[in-house]
């Protein structure tokens, strides 16, 4: 029965997860129309990187400014 409940949360779950913690816990770079797109799990740390090693140093760079 509460199974129901569990499976109406997640979007608005994480929403909110993002917008009080802003922990930097993963970061995804997804190959897109010829370039990057990178996005942390903080949200707030959205970029495009012309390469897949750029998103990567970036990354870096992201997760040591906000550790
Ligand atoms: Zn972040």
């Amino acid at each position: 029965m509460e199974d129901s409940v569990l499976y109406d949360l997640p979007t608005e779950f994480f929403a909110d997860m993002a917008a009080s913690h802003g922990y930097c816990d993963a970061q995804s770079i997804l190959p897109f129309e010829g370039k990057y797109l990178c996005h942390c799990t903080c949200g707030s740390w959205d970029i495009e990187a012309p390469t897949r090693d750029e998103g990567l140093t970036l990354a870096r760079q992201h997760t040591a400014e906000t550790a």
